[in-house]
């Protein structure tokens, strides 16, 4: 089962008088501590939690209740001590985990005001920005993206490898939404660019926030019109369909390495691995 299909574990829901609760229940509050590139502090696989909270400070934020008691991340410059990213942590506390790296970056870009260049302040603890000049706001900007899982017409599946990555190292297509078009368009285009494929058959599977530093996975699958490939050699370097026992083979030797098994990659593979 996908963590990412079910209901999120962290209560968002703000109302006006949110400041009066926090205040009463701050003594109970969980204080992660997450730097300005996303890595969290932590301890034995698990997220360490500031134990002398002290007072709550302005640039404290909210992310929201979980596990019955309220969940904030307090910026670091540094984590003092083990430091990890979010996706290699216990997957039981992805839900604060991907708010606090998602909101702690956010805030670190300190943006301007879009209306009138002004620096922003963090407001509401942190769930939105405000310009103290003419009160404009401004909300964390999240970037969509797609990763589509293309078979051809005997069902191989096609993996690919990006130019920065090591050797060995593959996964589906994945590329940015442009503007002024669909997550569908996206697929049939970044399939048509990174590696000559057309895709006839086309359907949505699921989602996954990824927030490094902002994205939003849109999963979906894919068929191809045809088993051909034409890597663009600039963002795929290398890519091939492969059955299912050639891809096992392939992992068994270590000549293929999967995605992190948490990620929607991976999701996606798993499925066409364990087809229902
Ligand atoms: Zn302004």
């Amino acid at each position: 089962m996908n963590h990412w299909t079910r209901p999120s574990g962290l209560d968002r829901t703000q109302s006006l008088r949110v400041e009066e609760r926090v205040a009463q229940e701050w003594s109970a509050a969980a204080v992660l501590m997450v730097d300005p590139h996303g890595n969290l502090a932590a301890e034995r696989g698990r997220p360490r939690l500031l134990t002398q909270r002290g007072s709550q400070l302005p640039e404290d934020i909210l992310l929201g209740w979980f596990g019955g008691r309220p969940w904030f991340v307090r910026p670091v410059t540094a984590v003092d001590g083990e430091a990890v990213g979010w996706r290699d942590l216990d997957p039981a506390d992805s839900d604060p985990l991907a708010a606090a790296v998602a909101l702690t970056r956010w805030h670190a870009t300190g943006p301007l005001c879009e209306r009138c260049g002004e620096s922003t302040q963090p407001d509401l603890m942190g769930a939105r920005r405000i310009c103290p000049r003419c009160g404009t706001l401004a909300f964390p900007r999240i970037d969509p993206c797609i990763i589509v899982a293309i078979t051809d017409p005997d069902d191989r599946l096609l993996l690919a490898r990006q130019g920065p990555w090591p050797e060995g190292r593959f996964s589906v297509i994945a590329g940015f939404i442009e503007a002024g078009e669909s997550a569908e368009q996206a697929c049939h285009r970044e399939a048509s660019e990174e590696v000559g494929v057309t895709i006839g058959a086309l359907r949505y599977v699921s989602s996954q926030p990824w927030p490094m530093p902002r994205s939003l996975m849109l999963g979906f699958e894919a068929r191809a019109e045809d088993g051909r490939i034409r890597v663009d050699g600039d963002e795929i370097v290398e890519g091939a369909y492969h059955t299912r026992s050639e891809l096992a083979a392939a992992v068994e030797s270590g000549s293929v390495r999967l995605p992190g098994r948490l990620s929607i990659a991976r999701h996606l593979i798993e499925r066409w691995l364990s087809p229902r």
